[in-house]
């Protein structure tokens, strides 16, 4: 099959155009025809060899769509044909996590794809039925290919973490990236009042074209005054932290009393100054946000094929030019998300 390889971790040249055997599913795989496969940052880290369960050569992709063309021994319910997109990570189904739908907490099978399991920069990828959600009809293979960790994501955020109630308001930082996007049409859809935030002008109307009541244009990541005035003196009842470190104190400040912090990402990988006395008197709540479980996925696939969630496909790449969809991601020349897809 056709398939991009990393060679060796570091430059975007490293990604390299191969003809290699193709795989065979095994127990608990079904073999899928990869259709398209998003490029995300986390793909890029991986390719600097900043992810220490990457062994080069490596095929990359953990946001693949494909339609299985062989099953796999051990696998009910998945037939040719079928239609399937990955989640970021597998769960083993069996441990206690798992057992309170906490899927993304399990160590018991902890596999990536596109780190252990050979990811979508390929024609082909064998797959474990335990990271895959059904596409439903009405969605194309791009957006299926992104749902997990833009729409997913946002699903995981907004509902399961933030648990954002009708009527609430909420800030979302870094709103103009692929999570924030996905999470300002959802709180809108699910009757939050949105205020986003970005650092840049040029990202203002399409967050209000998204469904953002107010969008706060702060290039030197300071809102929470602006946020103070727009609610009233109230603050907010959950803010979204999606660029982490550099925006954290300024969040935390535009918390109402009672208020829910949901921290999703952290770009700067920093380490944050924390006022516990704040914590106390205002009853905070800091919650972590990681991945998306099998549920969420599933919920994000029928959220866009109803269309409450538009997926922003900023374009489609031929899988040889793997390298440039890295390079373009790196001189953050893309907004939305770019997606690969094999020629034949
Ligand atoms: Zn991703
Ligand atoms: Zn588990």
């Amino acid at each position: 099959m056709e398939a991009v390889v990393l060679k060796a971790f570091g430059e975007p040249e490293n990604l390299e155009h191969q003809t290699v055997a193709d795989p065979v599913a095994g127990p608990g795989e079904v073999l899928l025809e990869v259709r398209a496969c998003g490029v995300c940052f986390h793909d890029v880290i991986n390719r600097r060899g900043s992810l220490p369960r990457t062994s080069v050569p490596a095929i990359l992709g953990h946001e693949a769509a494909g339609e299985v063309v062989a099953v796999g021994p051990d696998v009910e319910g998945w037939s040719v044909g079928d239609r399937a997109a990955t989640l970021q990570r597998l769960h083993c189904g069996a441990c206690s996590h798992c057992g309170r739908g906490r899927n993304s907490l399990c160590k018991d099978d902890t596999r990536f794809f596109g780190e252990e399991i050979p990811g979508g920069y390929a024609e082909l990828m064998a797959a474990p039925v335990a990271g895959l959600g059904r596409i439903p009809e009405a969605i194309g293979w791009p957006e299926a290919a992104t749902a997990c960790c833009t729409s997913g994501t946002a699903v995981h955020v907004v509902r399961t973490r933030g648990r954002v109630e009708k009527g609430e308001t909420i800030l979302i930082t870094g709103a103009s990236g692929g999570v924030g996007m996905q999470a300002v049409q959802l709180a809108r859809h699910d009757g939050a009042r949105v205020v986003a935030v970005t650092s840049s002008e040029t990202k203002a109307a399409a967050l209000s074209e998204a469904g953002a009541h107010d969008v706060i244009v702060a290039p030197e990541l300071e809102f929470a005054r602006r946020v103070r005035e727009i609610t009233n003196g109230e603050g907010v009842d959950v803010a979204i932290e999606i660029v982490g470190s550099a925006t954290f104190e300024q969040s935390m400040r535009a918390l109402a009393p009672g208020g829910r912090l949901v921290v999703v990402g952290n770009l700067e990988t920093r380490s944050v100054a924390l006022n516990p006395g704040l914590v106390i008197v205002k009853e905070l709540e800091i919650l972590g946000a990681y991945a998306t479980t099998k549920k969420e996925l599933q919920e994000a696939l029928e959220l866009i094929g109803r269309g409450v969630l538009r997926p922003w496909i900023a374009g489609v790449l031929p899988l040889r030019q793997a390298w440039r969809a890295h390079q373009l991601l790196e001189e953050r020349a893309v907004a939305g998300r770019l997606v690969l897809a094999a020629e034949s």
